[in-house]
């Protein structure tokens, strides 16, 4: 799988559509596990919310201060979404209701590239709409074509808690769009159609019982 396929990717490109959520999570994703150097003792896997867990609905609120305590939930979150084999992840996906993100979209082959992500703000998003074929690690194994702006820019504060602002594109504008959706309470399963979403919600309830009476 080579994620530089995906920087300035027309997002159309249905055989790229295809590989894009692979990377993100799926039986061929690319991490097995948290890699070496980016981790630490003090670093917890927590447990991620399956939907359609209802604190998914909720509209998470922003930081006041990237402090030591919110650098300790990030360096979490980036250790569970690396042992998840995701390739983003929101707070809220661990139960905690902040706008905070982190993102590693580095390829296979390439150095880990972690990113972090606090009060995120997406600014002008490009007119021109297509779709990627979506997953979500608190919607496992289910992927769906969604339509999104194909680019925008992003401006948040960084693990240090200083002011950035960067043009997305491509597979980071999808990964960025999906993510910060998670911090308004919104899945990606609400941008397809309801008998699809419903269908889908169904059968994780369904497995989640399951799962709860063994
Ligand atoms: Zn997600």
């Amino acid at each position: 799988m080579v994620n530089a396929a995906f920087s300035g990717v027309e997002a159309a490109d249905s055989q790229r559509q295809r590989h894009w959520w692979a990377t993100m999570a799926g039986p061929d994703a690319r991490l097995t596990g948290a890699p070496a150097g980016l981790t630490s003792p003090r670093m917890a896997i927590r447990e991620i919310l399956i939907a359609p867990d209802p604190r998914l609905r909720e509209v998470s609120t922003p930081v006041d201060k990237v402090d030591e305590a919110l650098r300790a939930l990030m360096d979490d979150m980036l250790e569970t979404m690396y042992d998840a084999k995701g390739i983003g992840l929101a707070a809220i996906q661990v139960g905690v209701p902040k706008r905070v993100i982190v993102m590693d979209l580095a390829g296979e082959d390439e150095e880990p590239r972690p990113q972090f992500f606090v009060n995120p703000e997406i600014l002008d998003p490009s007119a021109d709409v297509g779709p990627y074929q979506e997953g979500c690690l608190s919607v496992p194994d289910f992927f769906e074509d969604v339509d999104r702006p194909l680019g925008c820019r992003i401006r948040y504060l960084d693990y240090d808690g200083t002011e950035r602002e960067e043009v997305a594109e491509g597979l980071f504008a999808v990964c960025i769009q999906h993510e910060m959706d998670h911090l308004n309470g919104i899945l990606f399963v609400d941008h397809i159609s309801r008998l699809k979403r419903e269908r889908i919600l169904k059968k994780l309830k369904k497995d989640q019982r399951l799962a709860a009476a063994e």
